[in-house]
């Protein structure tokens, strides 16, 4: 659809945009700014503490969907601080909160259901190794990140989602829409009523983390992704406990392999992380390549815990948050091109996760300031727009573009032979060849096309959860703190609503219902209908990567709605 752009200058020089789709003409309020960054994360707060540092005169918006900064971030996290460092050489002296240093490790090989035995360190690839790392809470570090960012004049509006983006009539990206607030199911006006607001500028950072929608509309518009191998996702459940003193260790992290996956022929890794305050958090992260439609990767989690190795430590324990969000993992092969027309793409927008070390905050912070340091200069020279173009230059130059470079075989090793083989052809990679061997490997399948049909699959009976180590979806859910407006229209929305009687349940038996970890997609009643609770959605676009037809849309709710996670 054409967006109709008009813009109109009052007698006191403010601007209004006249802008509609096809007849519809809304006047919309217009903000300008120099930058508009859409997504509070590590990349989208770095860029924008960058770009103040280098000029302090520009003006400088980050958009942020959550309630409050952190609000919507769940991260391990093992934070390597070569970006922060960058940002802020003396971060030691100013609170923030990166203080536990790693003081142990140990990676885990889990055979089955019982038995799980330590690997040793000198055989595991070397970006999995994590002296000097420290474990943080990547929501805490997102605030101070917010704090520093409006000590130096930026602006940052919480509880705001963009929702597409602004082109002119060159089809250039001149900023973002916002949202309208107050919109009831039917699609009707509320009391509550805000029209969308536009925020323009003549560049436009895209930081909304895996599989933005933003992003995903960018990428298809403007074929970024073209001559690219597809990217590739992972989903991460992540829970914090408050364990018993005897079996906690401060500082230890400890990474896992092999089941419950592999019973499966499914990828991924588990990981146990002991913070401060006797607490742990513990995750699985399952590749969502997976063929067989049963599984359900919140219930291999929650067969994960019931491992011997992990149930000890649980005993005896309170289980505290619970959240899930996607990791995209494609590394460099699946790197679109970050640059389009008005803007850049940074972070896990892209795709910059380092999938050998599980880590991507460190290099989502470095692709900011290196846009930052792009953005600047192209200021400088007056041409702001023009100079964007020689930001893949610079990345590509960087120290976070070259780690990629280096282990950009391991995933799609893993993904060729398993978690073992694929490890061990990874350490020789790697640690052998410094990743110097003269090839790539690809993986072409996009992940929504991994699907084999329900009845040529094993049937996964799961446990039933004991209400001790665990859950259902709901009692989990809620410890996410999730919280949508009932009354406004579904966020998740379907191309063809016929697709789910016609393909997905007679074909997969509709896998969302498993895939999604928040119990957001039900097949009910004797007539099997789907019944969408979008109340429940934690944001974690699991939908909008692995339907097999591509039918769901992930779009923003209303701002502020989502989960509410206390510093994961
Ligand atoms: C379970 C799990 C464990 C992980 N463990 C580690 C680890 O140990 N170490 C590590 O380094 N990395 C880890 N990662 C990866 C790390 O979290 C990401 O690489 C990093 O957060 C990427 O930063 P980002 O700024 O690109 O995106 P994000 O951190 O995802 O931030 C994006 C922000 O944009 C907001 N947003 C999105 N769309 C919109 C919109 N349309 N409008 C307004 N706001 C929007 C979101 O609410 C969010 O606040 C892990 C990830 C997961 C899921």
């Amino acid at each position: 659809m054409l967006l109709i752009l008009n813009l109109i200058r009052d007698d006191v020089g403010n601007t209004k945009f006249q802008g509609g789709y096809m007849s519809e003409q809304i006047e919309y309020e217009t903000m300008e700014f120099d930058v508009v960054i859409v997504g509070a994360g590590p990349s989208g707060l770095s860029a924008a503490i960058k770009l103040k540092q280098l000029n302090n005169e520009l003006n400088v918006v980050v958009l942020e969907k959550g309630s409050e900064v952190g609000a919507h971030i769940i991260s391990g996290a093992l934070f390597e601080v070569r970006a922060l460092e960058e940002l802020f050489p003396n971060w030691k002296e100013l609170n923030c909160p990166v203080s536990l240093k790693v003081s142990s490790e140990q990676t885990m090989w889990f055979d089955d259901e019982t038995h799980a035995k330590p690997v040793a360190q000198s055989l595991i690839p070397k970006p999995m190794h994590n002296k000097g790392n420290y474990i943080i809470s990547l929501g805490n570090l997102c605030k101070w990140l917010a704090e520093q960012a409006e000590n130096l004049g930026v602006e940052i509006f919480p509880g705001f989602s963009a929702i597409e983006t602004v082109k002119d009539k060159n089809n250039q990206v001149i900023g973002i829409k916002t949202g309208k607030m107050g919109i009831d199911k039917q699609g009707n006006k509320k009391d509550s009523f805000v029209e969308s607001m536009l925020l323009l500028a003549p560049v436009t950072l895209i930081c909304e983390g895996a599989r933005g929608q933003i992003a995903k509309q960018l990428i298809s518009d403007y074929k970024l992704d073209k001559g690219r191998d597809p990217q590739h996702f992972g989903l991460g459940i992540k829970e914090q406990w408050k364990i018993k003193p005897e079996n906690h260790k401060l500082g230890h992290v400890e990474h896992g392999a092999g089941w419950p996956l592999s019973e499966n022929d499914c990828t991924g890794g588990s990981f146990v992380y002991h913070i401060e305050d006797n607490q742990i958090v513990l995750g699985l992260i399952t590749d969502l390549n997976y063929a067989n439609p049963h599984i359900s990767p919140y219930d291999e989690f929650q067969r994960f815990k019931q491992h011997p190795h992990i149930k000890q430590l649980l005993d005896g324990a309170q289980r505290l948050v619970y959240g899930a969000r996607t990791i995209a993992k494609g590394g460099p092969q699946s790197l679109p091109k970050m640059h389009f027309p008005g803007g850049l793409l940074l972070g896990c927008s892209a795709g910059t996760l380092n999938a050998a070390k599980i880590k991507g905050t460190h290099t989502a912070m470095k692709s900011g300031i290196e846009a930052a340091i792009v953005i600047h200069d192209g200021f400088k020279l007056d041409k702001p727009v023009k100079h964007l173009a020689f930001f893949t230059h610079q990345f590509s130059k960087s120290w976070a573009y070259k780690e990629l470079i280096i282990q950009r075989n391991f995933a799609p090793s893993i993904h060729k032979w398993g978690a073992w083989l694929g490890g061990a052809y990874s350490f020789i990679d790697i640690n052998l060849f410094k990743g110097k061997l003269p090839w790539t490997f690809h993986d072409k399948v996009p992940d929504h096309l991994t699907l084999q049909p329900a009845d040529r699959c094993d049937q996964i009976q799961y446990a039933k959860y004991d209400g001790v180590i665990s859950f259902d979806k709901p009692s989990s859910v809620f410890l996410s703190n999730t919280n949508h407006e009932e009354d406004q229209p579904c966020h998740l929305v379907l191309t063809d609503v016929s697709v789910f009687s016609k393909i997905n349940l007679p074909l997969y038996h509709e896998p969302a219902q498993r895939y999604c970890p928040a119990g957001v997609y039900e097949v009910v009643g004797e007539d099997q209908k789907l019944q969408i609770n979008a109340q429940n959605c934690v944001h974690c676009k699991a939908c909008d990567i692995k339907d097999p037809t591509q039918n769901i849309t992930w779009t923003a709710p209303e701002g502020g709605g989502g989960p509410n996670y206390p510093g994961f």
